[in-house]
């Protein structure tokens, strides 16, 4: 465990931004909440509590490992549908413990009805379609030949899912090509509907889809980072709050990462700071050693760019990000003493670091910066 930072988990946030999500998307939409790549950097330990009080019934990952995490981290047990990776060896497991999952090809399906059998249990699978995104999915003639496998097999398999997942909803460039995907979904549907089917839960909706293209709720939604208080996208938040009077946020971020200064030391004009040669010190400086670096997420591409907030006042990183550690300019600020805090990403007093400003000077995307926090980092959960 790293002690050299922490992160604090907000519940008053998780169940504002639950409340939210469920009086947008109506009562009759499962809001089957998406904790992949570790709950999107917070924790699938800390954060499912949370989000199972906060109301929610339905959980996705992507893979057998998540969910037998998610499975441990409940109170009350509930569908847990795992939209990707499960290996040959974990499927039996997934089949026995009543994991629901994705089936995007012949080959998953086949495996699975042979598993299913010979251990007389249904499985319970989501068909997945593949529309347009061209990543996971069957196309017509599988989905056909799926069909006919699964007419010959009927007493192997509990049919709780047809889906596909949408390539780009957060962002306009792509509504053509998103059209074109609720357009053959919907055709495909028919095919599985004439066919005799009818699947429990019909979905394709994530955080961004479920906003901009409304009737892509259908009756779940797969709703990841919208949870954790962010919008997909600037676009996505701006689609949103045009047609509002009220132009603020209605999201709460559900996590900050804080630090403390370690040391401090003075610097004379004309020296350089940290590895190279990169800062040179145009007069003379005050600077604070952060036991935080790019072993702990912190990227090396915020070297000489990044900001923290310590005794309310934005204070800038100099000099290259190290493994574990970087290195503050605090020449302006007073009666600064080790021991103080440090926001990496969060409030103080009025200042706030926000995940997408980090995401910006590093050039990532909010995801990307979330699933980079470690799991090492210690986690705590305030009622806010
Ligand atoms: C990650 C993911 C989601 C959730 O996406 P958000 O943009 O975080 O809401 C939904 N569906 C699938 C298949 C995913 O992989």
């Amino acid at each position: 465990m790293h002690s050299s930072s922490i992160i604090t988990l907000n519940q008053a946030a998780v169940n504002n931004n639950l409340k939210f999500l469920k009086r947008k998307l109506g009562s009759r939409v499962i809001i089957s909440a998406v904790v992949k790549a570790n709950a999107y950097g917070h924790g699938i330990e800390q954060m499912v509590p949370l989000l199972e009080q906060a109301g929610v019934n339905h959980f996705s990952v992507f893979d057998y490992t998540e969910a037998s995490r998610v499975a441990k981290s409940l109170g009350n047990p509930c569908p847990i549908m795992i939209m990707g990776w499960v290996s040959d060896s974990d499927l039996k497991d997934a089949i026995t413990r009543g994991f629901e999952f994705f089936v995007f090809n012949l080959e998953r399906l086949n495996k699975t009805l042979e598993l299913a059998k010979a251990l007389n249990i249904k499985a319970k699978i989501h068909i997945e379609a593949e529309t347009g995104m061209n990543r996971s999915g069957l196309n017509l003639a599988d989905l056909k030949e799926a069909l006919n496998l699964l007419h010959q097999n009927q007493e192997l398999f509990e049919l709780k899912g047809f889906c596909t997942h949408l390539a780009g909803a957060e962002s306009i460039t792509n509504y053509y090509r998103i059209q074109q995907q609720i357009k053959r979904f919907h055709r495909m549907q028919t095919i599985v509907e004439a066919a005799g089917f009818k699947p429990e839960l019909i979905h394709m909706a994530n955080s961004a889809a479920a906003f901009v293209y409304p009737k892509t709720r259908m009756n779940l939604v797969r709703v990841g980072i919208m949870l954790y208080g962010f919008w997909s996208s600037t676009e996505t938040f701006i689609h949103y709050v045009n047609s509002k009077v009220k132009k603020t946020d209605p999201l709460q971020r559900v996590l900050d990462w804080k630090s403390q200064v370690m040391a401090l030391k003075e610097i004379k004009t004309g020296e350089f700071v940290s590895y190279g040669t990169s800062y040179l010190a145009q007069a003379d400086v005050k600077t604070a050693l952060i036991p935080v670096g790019y072993s702990c997420g912190y990227s090396r591409s915020l070297s000489n760019r990044g900001r923290v907030l310590i005794h309310g006042h934005r204070c800038s990183i100099i000099g290259v990000v190290n493994m574990n550690m970087i290195i503050a300019d605090v020449t302006n600020l007073i009666d600064v003493e080790v021991g103080d805090e440090v926001v990496i990403i969060g409030k103080q007093g009025d200042l706030e670091i926000k995940v997408s400003a980090f995401g910006d000077s590093s050039n990532q995307l909010n995801y990307e910066v979330l699933a980079h926090m470690p799991d090492k980092i210690n986690r705590k959960v305030i009622s806010g």
